[in-house]
């Protein structure tokens, strides 16, 4: 723990990777911390990005690798673990990860994204891996010509029921008000579909099997009335949470747990930034989670020079 980092950045997604750019580039002496030694974060399970602007319909996978890349030429350190806490020493922080190494910095920027929320219906846990699922890039061709659901009506459930229909014999979709939250363009292109039904105002009530999953119970939000639908596979995409129960009393959060910050990433302890998806803002994507890599990196220069 002899060296004193200028920078230490959490996560290594689109606002970690763009944070490390900019820092390598301001000659700042900066760590990397990402969690399971594969760079990217959510994109990695995205089959396709198609509006980061240059790039249309780029895999997210390959957006990933080419991040990583750009930083792996400029020369960034990386190390992999979870971090446990971060402490206050002065004006120095110290991270400890989960495996018991701790690493010093003057500054930090945390940009370690949010995960999939949970539905918390019976079966969800029991089926997990058999049947159930997160990921529908990773996940669905175990369900080629077989029937699946997915539970949402976000980007993420668009977009996992249209990958899912070109494997599937039938896709049911399962959402819980009468209007996709998702772009219009791929709610559109979803409701063309001969093999997809959409359930409108319905949640789904439990997943049902011996083994693996064979039926899903879904409720009308309306009538009430429940119908078990037969599925081998169900992908559940309900949202995100922010993976801030690290950082719990270092910095303030909302109520909902991402970091309260702007697009400088200023949080309210000194020297503590916050990027990308786990920080309060409007919009969660790509393009602005590496703008505010940049912008915190920014924040840290300044934050740096009135030590
Ligand atoms: P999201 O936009 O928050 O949508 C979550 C969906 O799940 C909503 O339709 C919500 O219903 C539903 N939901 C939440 N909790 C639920 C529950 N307990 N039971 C049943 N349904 C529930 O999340 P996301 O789709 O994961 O997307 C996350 C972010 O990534 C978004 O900002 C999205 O725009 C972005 N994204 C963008 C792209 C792209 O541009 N290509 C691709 C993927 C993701 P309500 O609609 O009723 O709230």
């Amino acid at each position: 723990m002899d060296t004193i980092y200028d920078l230490i950045i959490i996560g290594s997604g689109p606002a970690g990777l763009s944070a490390a750019v900019y820092a390598q580039r301001a000659k700042l002496s900066t760590l990397i911390i990402e969690k399971t030694g594969v760079s990217g974060g959510q994109i990695l399970n995205t089959s396709e990005v198609d509006n980061y602007l240059g790039l249309p319909g780029i895999g997210g996978y390959d957006l990933g690798i080419r991040m990583r890349e750009h930083v792996d030429a400029l020369e960034g350190q990386f190390v992999t673990g979870s971090v446990l806490s971060i402490t206050l020493d002065g004006n120095e922080k110290i991270i400890r990860l989960e495996d018991g190494n701790s690493y010093r910095a003057k500054a930090i920027i945390i940009a370690a994204g949010a995960s999939h929320r949970m539905l918390n219906i019976p079966g969800e846990e029991t089926f997990r891996g058999q049947g159930v699922s997160y990921c529908a890039t990773c996940d669905g061709a175990f369900f080629r010509n077989q029937i699946t659901a997915v539970i949402g009506g976000g980007d993420v459930a668009v977009e996992d029921a249209l990958f899912l229909a070109r494997l599937c014999k039938q896709v049911y979709v399962i959402h819980r008000r009468n209007e996709f939250r998702a772009a219009k363009v791929l709610g559109e292109r979803l409701e063309a579909l001969e093999n997809v039904t959409i359930l409108w105002d319905s949640t789904a009530v439990s997943i049902n099997g011996t083994d693996t999953v064979e039926s899903l119970s879904v409720q009308s939000v309306k009538t009430n009335e429940t119908k078990d639908y037969p599925v081998s596979g169900v992908f559940i995409a309900v949202g995100m949470v922010p993976n801030s129960s690290a950082y719990k009393g270092v910095v303030d959060m909302d109520a909902s747990g991402y970091i309260i910050a702007n697009e400088t990433g200023i949080t309210s302890t000194p020297g503590i930034f916050a990027a990308g998806d786990i920080r309060t803002k409007q919009l969660r994507q790509v393009i602005s989670a590496a703008g505010d890599g940049a912008n915190a990196v920014y924040s840290v220069q300044q934050y740096l020079t009135h030590l």
